[in-house]
């Protein structure tokens, strides 16, 4: 080879390896950008990786939070799931009380219509539960009187109960009529159910009282009975009395005549104990009658107070009488009217020390006043009778109606005394359709209150009259 072309091919050698060298820079210009490209992506990586991982951390603690509410959730409703059945068992629990009950049962909704029965109702009545679940109480459970007319719905003490949400009781007797159409006399109370305030239903409780009312018919048979046979004597004594003091025997020294009248008078009691049992057993056996006339009540008030004069007089009472309605007539029984008084105003006599003041007070009031805490619910004629006595006190007030009661503060200042009277007034206005009632203040006074409507007392059939 010659020496230009050795020159030659180095040239070429160089101008190669020149452009090697450049292929050889471009290549590692570009490596090192891929190299900067991919840390750059690297880092973005990091970066999205560690987003990522705080993600997941979250998500973690999310699921955790999660699994623990579901635990929480879990445990609830396990919790709940035993306090609903300790709901349910103590509701069956109460309701298989309330169903063994030994009085008939049963309870309403708030229309009337019945949600529970109990076994006892079921044998009194004759009656399946499924034959009066959900009826309207009156239309599966009748009630009638003695006579066998039916109660209307607004008497019956469950409608009563329902409409005033107060407990009911019955005052005459009723009776409830068997599947079989027989029926038994039934003593009731009802108990509204109270929610909220309002009232969602009621629970009637019942029983057969066939027997108590057989019982309390032969003890007033007996009273009856014993009390005819009791009077003849006290009669025969008392006319004998009447005719020794009356001179037809002779003049008795002062002495004689004292005893002679101690004897009428102890008489007279034993009389007027056996006319109140007599009365008592009249008005039990529901055998007394009740016949009205036309009258003027304001004289028969005062034809009453007149007879009582000397005796008001004797113990120095002061004694007012006030006839606001001189005038009015009232269809009245007279001798039902005038025990009734004469009770009234002889207890204010009794009960009251010597010198005090009795207040006899005769007036119409009318529908809707308020007379001695009491709502009239109808226009009547009112008699007050008030004292500045003994006074009743407040523990033994709620018993001055019922027979044979007689105050601690009476008994200690009068031994004699039945505790019949007022019972005896009672059931003699309770029958007629009237009313009586009483306030009082021990050792300050009463005041008791009689009201005949002034559509007049309500007439009864009966067998027998009431003694005055
Ligand atoms: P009695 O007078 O025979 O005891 P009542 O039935 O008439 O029977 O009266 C019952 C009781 O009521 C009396 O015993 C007495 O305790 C009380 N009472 C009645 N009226 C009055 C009155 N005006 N003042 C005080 N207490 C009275």
């Amino acid at each position: 080879m010659n020496q230009k072309n050795i020159i030659s091919a180095s040239n070429n050698a160089a101008l190669k390896l020149k452009v090697l060298a450049k292929e050889k820079e471009r290549v590692r210009r570009k490596l090192v950008v891929t190299a900067k490209e991919k840390e750059r992506v690297r880092r973005k990586l990091a970066v999205a990786a560690e987003k990522l991982r705080l993600k997941a951390k979250q998500l973690a603690v999310t699921a955790k939070n999660l699994e623990n509410a579901n635990i929480v959730a879990r445990n609830a409703l396990e919790d709940l799931g035993i306090e609903n059945s300790k709901v349910e068992m103590a509701r069956a629990k109460e309701e298989a009380i309330l169903v063994s009950i030994g009085d008939g049962l049963f309870a309403t909704d708030k229309r009337g219509n019945i949600t529970l029965i109990n076994k006892t109702a079921e044998k009194l009545l004759g009656k399946k539960s499924k034959e009066v679940m959900g009826k309207f109480f009156s239309e599966v459970i009748l009630m009638e009187d003695e006579k066998g007319v039916p109660i209307p719905l607004k008497k019956r003490p469950s409608s009563m109960a329902l409409a005033t949400s107060a407990t009911t009781t019955m005052d005459p007797t009723y009776y409830y009529v068997r599947k079989d159409k027989t029926k038994f006399p039934v003593a009731i109370m009802v108990t509204p159910v109270i929610l909220g305030g309002k009232v969602i239903g009621v629970i009637e409780v019942f029983r057969d009282i066939t027997r108590e009312k057989e019982i309390d018919k032969a003890k007033s048979e007996f009273i009856s009975l014993a009390s005819h046979q009791l009077k003849t004597p006290p009669t025969a004594i008392k006319l004998l009395t009447e005719r020794l003091l009356g001179g037809k025997m002779g003049e008795f020294t002062k002495k004689q005549k004292e005893y002679i009248d101690d004897i009428r008078s102890s008489n007279q009691r034993m009389i007027d104990l056996v006319n109140a049992l007599l009365n008592v057993s009249r008005i039990e056996l529901g055998a007394f009658t009740i016949r009205v006339n036309e009258k003027n009540v304001c004289a028969i008030v005062q034809s009453i107070l007149d007879e009582l004069k000397s005796v008001i007089d004797k113990k120095q009472l002061k004694l007012k009488m006030i006839s606001r309605d001189m005038n009015a007539m009232l269809m009245l029984d007279e001798t039902l009217f005038r025990i009734v008084i004469n009770n009234l105003v002889t207890n204010a006599i009794r009960y009251t020390a010597k010198g005090g003041e009795i207040r006899v007070e005769c007036k119409v009031a009318n529908k809707g006043q308020t007379l001695g805490g009491n709502l009239l619910k109808e226009s009547c004629f009112v008699v007050v009778v008030s004292d500045t006595g003994y006074g009743i006190p407040r523990g033994e007030q709620s018993k001055v109606f019922t027979k044979f009661f007689r105050a601690d503060n009476a008994r200690e200042k009068l031994t004699d005394g039945t505790g019949l009277g007022l019972y005896i007034v009672k059931s003699i206005l309770d029958h007629s359709g009237g009313l009586i009632w009483f306030t009082s203040r021990e050792n300050k006074g009463s005041v008791f209150y009689a009201a005949i409507p002034m559509t007049g007392m309500r007439m009864k059939a009966g067998e027998k009259e009431l003694m005055s």
